[in-house]
């Protein structure tokens, strides 16, 4: 097991599956099964999920809301993922809790910093909703802040991409994955790995993050025992050149 500790984010439209909208059962029982592997290794697994396929502030304009009231909507989207994912890993048999940023005290537990070490020393999968609980933040920004906080070894992000690419693979056929990046490189090319605030936030505390294809069955574990998978970031990387193979778009299972 090449990390002790992991903070793993997963965004809200990965959990829409095939739909438009709302929860896929069916990835959710995927992700619930990757992570409970994961977690069998000894790794102590703290989650953060997106609330994408659910409400984002950004939209609350459109419907003639106020700005800080969508994120806010955001943020309770970002909960009901969360007791969705906490659900499904109780299902089979994997000890759960959850803290919220934001308060909802008949459903999960505020976000105590002790606490979450306490429940991860003890081999819980901790689940982090709400975000930070502050608008105008994402929950990229949470998954960088709360690693940060229970020092995490590595932020795994997981997408429907298997890496960070020159271009966007879905647009560009000819874009070319990195095995390796330094945060230097990200924003000398303006490459979109996470918004800025939570970028920085990882760029400052040294805290490595790792792009990967959490649609692949076995990538969460095949990264945790230290194989290569996916896109590296981190401050030095001996080898920050894209791979030579063209980028092909592993599709969604
Ligand atoms: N949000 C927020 N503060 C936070 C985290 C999230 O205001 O600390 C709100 C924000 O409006 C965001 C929404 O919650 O648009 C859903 O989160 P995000 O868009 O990051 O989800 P993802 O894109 O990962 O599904």
């Amino acid at each position: 097991m090449k990390y002790k500790r992991i903070l793993l984010k997963l965004s809200g439209e990965a959990l829409m599956g095939q739909q438009q909208y709302g929860i896929d059962a069916v990835r959710l029982m995927q992700y619930a099964e990757e992570i409970k592997t994961a977690a069998a290794t000894g790794t102590e697994i703290a989650v953060v999920i997106g609330g994408g396929n659910i409400f984002r502030g950004v939209q609350a304009e459109a419907f003639g809301l106020d700005r800080v009231q969508g994120d806010y909507m955001g943020m309770l989207a970002t909960v009901i993922n969360s007791m969705a994912l906490q659900s499904a890993l109780e299902k089979l048999d994997v000890n759960t809790r959850l803290l919220s940023g934001v308060t909802i005290q008949r459903v999960c537990e505020p976000y105590i910093r002790r606490r979450a070490l306490r429940h991860l020393e003890k081999g819980r999968v901790v689940i982090f909703g709400a975000g930070i609980g502050s608008p105008y933040f994402t929950t990229d920004s949470a998954a960088s802040l709360r690693a940060i906080e229970i020092e995490a070894d590595v932020v795994l992000k997981g997408t429907r991409v298997d890496g960070i690419y020159t271009a966007d693979p879905e647009k560009d056929a000819s874009a070319v994955r990195y095995p390796d990046i330094t945060f230097d490189e990200v924003m000398e090319k303006n490459l979109n790995v996470m918004d800025m605030t939570a970028f920085t936030l990882c760029k400052e505390n040294n805290l490595p993050i790792i792009v990967f294809d959490m649609n692949k069955e076995g990538n969460l574990q095949r990264l945790i025992a230290g194989e290569k998978v996916g896109t590296l970031v981190s401050m030095n990387t001996a080898n920050a050149q894209p791979s030579s193979a063209t980028g092909t778009l592993q599709p969604a299972v």
